[in-house]
């Protein structure tokens, strides 16, 4: 497998293919030499993670994560403020009703 590296230009749309960080930078350095020459190395690194083929699916993924925290979250707040009050309202309704019944 590939290294998880590729090296951006700072200068036009080039970039390396995904590499390990030395080859990565070696190829940066080359690009500068014989495209920008004169103009010291900037662009940026980016780093990816293994086994994706795009950034899509991952970027899908958090989505959907944090859908269903979400989801959850509003689900247990709803599940814990409904009991207490329902529970004091059924206990008062049956002192009620046995005191009718006396
Ligand atoms: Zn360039």
């Amino acid at each position: 497998m590939a290294g998880g590296y590729r090296y951006h230009c700072g200068e036009c749309d080039h970039r390396t293919a995904w590499l390990t960080e030395s080859q990565g930078e070696e190829q940066h350095l080359q690009h500068y030499l014989s495209r920008h020459s004169g103009i010291l190395p900037g662009g940026w690194k980016e780093s990816a993670p293994p086994r994706t083929g795009g950034g899509a699916g991952g970027c899908l993924g958090v989505l959907g994560g944090v859908f269903l925290i979400l989801v959850l979250a509003s689900t247990c707040e709803a599940g814990a403020a409904v009991p207490p009050a329902g529970g004091s309202s059924v206990s008062l309704t049956v002192e009620h009703r046995l005191d009718l019944l006396r």
